[in-house]
């Protein structure tokens, strides 16, 4: 029997890309599905700031690094902590740092770039994926089938591949981001720019926090996270700048201009997790890697998780039998993935100002890669 089946790998975001690339640089079979009709047909999001150990790393593997570093930003790493008064708990310029930050849209393009144009095949939405014997058959929203003898689930956090595997189901974390911009800062928002400096500015009390990230084009994008509790299912409540600045009514006046200042825009980001810890028992058709297998509340380790794992993986189905292969790296991601999950919950979710400036130095036994 052939060392490695096809390969189906659903999603094309920074899990899926990277395994794709590292696929296609061994000559492995594979295919490549994402739902979106384009590369180009939504915004990316945001920045993300790559860890030694595993985002960057993970690129590495690829051979992509040097160009990541081109197109990286060294100059962006800095981090403030504050309280919502405004108080400054800590203050890194980030020079010294070993994390420079990438805008999503330049991650992708990056790892597109390392694949032939023709390999996503995009407009293939997931509908259900059924086991059928040895195989798995892949079912897509545009009416077509394929039947695969390893599918690899990397498309987030709503995975229609997962449910192969288990039944539980991502949660609601208790809290919802609410995500704002401000432009041109450099310009038409000199103090706040100044607030943020150059990177992330935290400011938390109680169960309350404000992000603010410097991204490329001198935009910032703040996040406002509150706590909440919603039932399976249920959107999000709808908030407007004004209503915003209720919930951070106490707060010190330049950190709610944050929002004051900000597009009148208000994206949600209802925060969803799967527990803590979470596993499955291997099975050697189908494997989970990134938000997919576990999605946890962000605080950073996301992307650079789902970066590791598909690079794990490709280094074991290029040097195992595939069912080998597959159970080696759920092993390790099981495990990575536990002590991050645990880490991000308790910054996010019911960590203190204090609880979360002992996690940024390290104090608190987390891996910082
Ligand atoms: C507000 C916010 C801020 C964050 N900030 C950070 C940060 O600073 N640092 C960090 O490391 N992480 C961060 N994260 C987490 C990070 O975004 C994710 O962990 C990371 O994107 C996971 O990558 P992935 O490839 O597993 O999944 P995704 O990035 O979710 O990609 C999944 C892909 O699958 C496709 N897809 C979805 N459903 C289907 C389907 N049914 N069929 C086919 N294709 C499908 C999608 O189009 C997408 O291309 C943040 C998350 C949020 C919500």
């Amino acid at each position: 029997m052939s060392r490695v089946p096809r390969i189906a790998i659903v999603g094309a975001g920074p899990a899926g890309l990277l395994l794709a690339c590292r696929l296609h640089q061994a000559g492995l079979p594979f295919a490549l599905f994402d739902a979106d009709a384009a590369a180009d047909a939504r915004a990316q999001g945001g920045m993300l700031d790559l860890h030694a150990g595993t985002g960057q790393a993970a690129l590495r593997s690829a051979g992509l690094f040097e160009r990541f570093q081109q197109v990286a930003r060294y100059e962006d790493q800095g981090m403030r902590l504050l309280d919502g008064q405004g108080r400054v708990l800590l203050e890194d310029d980030g020079q010294d740092g070993d994390r420079p930050e990438i805008d999503r849209g330049h991650l992708r393009d990056l790892l597109l770039s390392a694949l032939p144009p023709d390999r996503v095949r995009w407009g293939h939405a997931l509908h259900q994926a059924v086991l059928e014997g040895p195989s798995v058959a892949l079912h897509f929203g545009n009416g077509t089938c394929e039947r695969f003898g390893l599918v690899v689930g990397a498309e987030g956090t709503w995975s229609k591949v997962r449910p192969l595997l288990t039944d539980v189901r991502p949660r609601h974390a208790g809290i919802t981001l609410y995500e704002l911009s401000l432009r041109n800062v450099d310009v038409d928002h000199r103090a706040l720019a100044a607030l943020v400096g150059r990177g992330t500015l935290v400011a938390k009390q109680g169960t309350r926090t404000l992000f603010a990230q410097r991204n490329a084009n001198a935009h910032v994008r703040v996040y406002a996270a509150l706590p909440q509790q919603l039932a399976a299912g249920e959107s999000a409540p709808v908030q407007t700048r004004a209503s915003l600045l209720q919930h951070f009514a106490d707060w010190h006046p330049q950190l709610r201009r944050l929002i004051a200042d900000a597009d009148d825009a208000v994206r949600p980001w209802p925060i969803h997790a799967l527990p803590v810890g979470h596993c499955w028992t291997h099975h050697p058709a189908v494997t989970l890697i990134g938000d997919a297998a576990h999605v946890m509340p962000p605080a950073g380790e996301g992307a650079n998780l789902a970066l590791r794992d598909a690079a794990d993986l490709a280094d074991a189905l290029c040097s195992a039998d595939w069912r080998t292969a597959v159970q080696t790296h759920e092993e390790a991601m099981f495990a990575r993935a536990a002590v991050s999950a645990e880490a991000a919950q308790r910054i996010l979710v019911s960590g203190s100002a204090e609880h979360m400036l002992a996690t940024m130095r390290g104090d608190d036994g987390r891996d910082s890669n």
